[in-house]
């Protein structure tokens, strides 16, 4: 099977380059719109360790929201599963940093993938970890087997500039109650991950835990459980993609993550880790042709996990 994955991604870029002037670079964050956008990378990463790649797949960009997996990992691989009690596993159906749905539910986050749930495992994170800005890095790091992973500080401090939605989630988050440290301290790590900058290849590395069981392929040491890993797939098949999750499980069928830095990674339990990254994204904060590559993708193969 493994060698016609080459033929199929060199195919996929054919057919999604005519999509690359389609959407928009995120401007919201000033420092996103730096990057050329005419770009595309996809790299696929089997289990069993075979590598293989298009376009730009070496070309470190801002994860963005991506990095709320991590976090997420981290923090259970940590305290365990009592993160979700301040945390849902709902799919939200709202934007990624909607207000109104936390007002409503009084202050429990959906689920930890949009930007207050990532906030409240941000909160978890401080009080477990002596540097959690470092901490988590490293964990990153190890996963993606690249020690050259690092925060872009210029992002980071351009997100916090202009980051009024952010820190007025993370107010609210305070006054019910669910964020137990300084506010500006929550902020700090959300923006430095959001801020970390990785390559399709490092993305699709760091992935295979999710597709191995919890455990890094080629590694004895397990870092989550089998039970906690199909649990993260679970909410990323559900909560990846904000209320464009439907779309995505529709159309790819594979649990995921997206990012406004236009990354999204992808993967099939026992099989494959997929990272795309082109940055033009659509209404929804999601990559065009990313999720038109990776639609080619399972089609192309004709398995999803449906
Ligand atoms: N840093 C971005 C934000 O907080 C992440 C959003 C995203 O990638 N969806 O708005």
């Amino acid at each position: 099977m493994s060698h016609h994955y080459q033929s199929i991604l060199a195919s996929i870029r054919t057919e999604v380059l005519p999509l690359q002037h389609d959407g928009a670079v995120a401007n919201y964050i000033p420092e996103l719109m730096t990057v050329p956008p005419e770009r595309f990378g996809m790299h696929l990463r089997t289990v069993d360790g075979h590598d293989f790649a298009v376009g730009d797949s070496d070309e470190p960009f801002s994860i963005q929201s991506i990095s709320k997996v991590f976090a997420l990992a981290l923090v259970v691989s940590l305290v365990g599963e009592k993160i979700f009690k301040r945390v849902g596993v709902e799919p939200s159906g709202s934007s990624f940093n909607s207000l109104v749905q936390l007002e409503y539910e009084r202050g429990i986050p959906r689920n930890p993938l949009i930007n207050a749930g990532a906030m409240v495992v941000c909160d978890v994170l401080i009080g477990q970890l002596k540097r959690p800005k470092q901490e988590l890095l490293a964990f990153v790091r190890q996963l993606a087997q690249n020690k050259r992973i690092g925060f872009n500080e210029r992002v980071a401090a351009s997100e916090k500039e202009f980051g009024f939605r952010n820190i007025a989630l993370a107010n609210f988050l305070k006054s019910f109650g669910n964020i137990q440290h300084d506010v500006s301290d929550v902020l700090d790590l959300y923006f430095h991950m959001c801020s970390i900058e990785m390559s399709c290849r490092d993305l699709a590395t760091a992935f295979l835990l999710f597709a191995n069981h919890g455990t890094r392929p080629g590694s004895t040491d397990a870092v989550l459980t089998k039970s906690q890993t199909k649990r993260l797939n679970a909410v990323m098949q559900t909560c990846g993609f904000y209320d464009e999750a439907g779309e995505f499980s529709f159309t790819v069928g594979l649990p995921g993550k997206s990012g406004v830095g236009g990354g999204i990674v992808a993967l099939h339990p026992h099989r494959y880790a997929v990272a795309t990254w082109s940055p033009r994204l659509n209404a929804k904060g999601n990559s065009v042709m990313g999720m038109k590559a990776l639609e080619l993708l399972t089609t192309k193969l004709g398995s999803s996990i449906f």
